[in-house]
């Protein structure tokens, strides 16, 4: 068996690669030992994946939705409590989502937050706004997601995602991906689809989505089968698009 990203043989790997990873709440999208070996795993775990997790932007959506990371644990939000200058973090007190908690982070200056909330009727919270992760870092998450997703779709069909090790269509993005090598821009088109907290009904059960995921097939030359390959990565009711081609859309 070759890996998906280095090719190399990958017979001997153990570790299962999630397509969206576990910290997005994804425990079914997952490909099987070898399709990404181990060494390609741990890399994309660490430069890929880590960025977009740790990026305050992906931090308070993960929050807002509480969804543990893979320790069963939601990551608070740091903030400033203004009058007393003291450093605050925001709990998620459960993981129903019912309600947050807000402490003074370190505990030893829970004393002094506490002295002022009693003495003023006024308080101001403040929380860094996020912005979007950079395109590049953002660009190589998304493009990993859709080479997955292109190999989970072969493996549902009963063919081999070999076939994809040896499409050179691919080896940009595969390199971008990872090596970080490449283009400095990999184009890619977002839109909120959904609200976050959007609750579907399908008829028998209530739900959120967290995360969906889709490839798409545009044609560009019939004749001779010319097709652009699309993912479309919905995270949050957020959408991203990428060209698993080229850097352009
Ligand atoms: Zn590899």
């Amino acid at each position: 068996m070759r890996c998906l990203f280095c090719k190399a043989d990958s017979s001997g790997s153990k570790s299962r690669e999630h397509i969206v990873p576990e910290s997005f709440g994804n425990s079914d999208h997952v490909l099987g030992p070898g399709i990404v070996c181990d060494g390609c795993n741990n890399y994309i775990a660490r430069e890929v994946e880590k960025p977009i997790l740790d990026s305050l932007y992906f931090r308070e959506r993960r929050f807002s939705a509480t969804i543990p990371n893979k320790r069963g644990r939601v990551i608070p939000l740091e903030g400033l409590h203004l009058q007393s200058r003291t450093r605050v973090q925001n709990h998620a007190d459960d993981l129903t989502g019912e309600g947050v908690s807000i402490g003074a982070h370190p505990d030893a200056d829970e004393a002094r937050f506490i002295k002022s909330l009693l003495g003023d009727w006024s308080h101001t919270l403040i929380f860094p706004m996020a912005v979007a992760p950079e395109n590049r870092a953002l660009a190589r998450f998304v493009g990993k997601v859709g080479l997955e997703a292109l190999a989970h779709r072969l493996i549902q069909a009963n063919l081999s995602h070999e076939e994809l090790v040896d499409k050179s269509e691919l080896d940009a993005l595969r390199s971008f991906v990872r090596r970080g090598s490449g283009p400095r821009h990999w184009t890619i088109a977002r839109r909120q689809l959904y609200l976050p907290d959007k609750v579907f009904f399908d008829g028998k059960d209530h739900y959120q989505m967290l995360h969906e995921f889709e490839i798409f097939f545009r044609p560009v030359d019939e004749v001779n089968q010319l097709y652009e390959c699309y993912v479309s990565l919905v995270l949050f009711g957020e959408e991203f698009v990428l060209n698993l081609g080229r850097p352009e859309l």
